[in-house]
């Protein structure tokens, strides 16, 4: 009977045993799955791997409260819907005057009669109203190309080539 018990202790003591270190390993690699999917720094993952493989479940512990809040896929995800919402915002500007909603290639606002753009008179694209060259096809109106101070630096030969288109 003494013997039989000793047997048993000494079974009971090996599944322990073995399932400590199954427990152990599954949390060793669930660690490694986790913060391979939060961090791309081969640094920080070793640091997560090991305190969880030293500390066991206090490490993991420590590991849940430390980790990235954010999957790299999360991540990924929220700088898109945040570009998304800046495009948003930049197709979708407010009238200087009246505040209303304006396309970006209004010329005119709508609404209060604002002047909003210009077009080039050399290839017909919008332009800021501040802008005193196209910069799409370097033309300089020509109201602008005789009185604004940027336009003297101009060599003479391209001022009136420019004024003649
Ligand atoms: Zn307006
Ligand atoms: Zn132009």
């Amino acid at each position: 009977m003494q013997v039989n018990f000793a047997l048993l202790l000494q079974i009971m003591i090996a599944l322990i045993g073995a399932y400590v270190v199954a427990f152990t390993a599954a949390l060793i690699i669930w660690t490694f799955r986790d913060i391979r999917s939060r961090s791309r720094d081969i640094f920080a993952q070793l640091l997560a791997t090991l305190m969880v493989a030293v500390f066991s479940l206090p490490g993991l512990f420590l590991y849940y409260i430390l980790r990235p809040k954010e999957t790299l896929a999360e991540l990924y995800e929220r700088e898109l819907a945040e570009e998304a919402l800046l495009q948003d915002i930049e197709e979708k500007q407010a009238c200087p005057s009246c505040h209303h909603v304006i396309m970006l290639d209004y010329q005119i606002c709508p609404h209060c009669h604002t002047r909003l753009k210009k077009e080039c008179q050399n290839c017909k694209r919008l332009m800021h109203l501040k802008w005193n060259v196209c910069p799409f096809c370097g033309h300089v109106p020509s109201e602008l190309a005789i009185s604004t101070p940027t336009t003297a630096i101009m060599p003479p030969e391209r001022l009136s080539a420019a004024r003649d288109a």
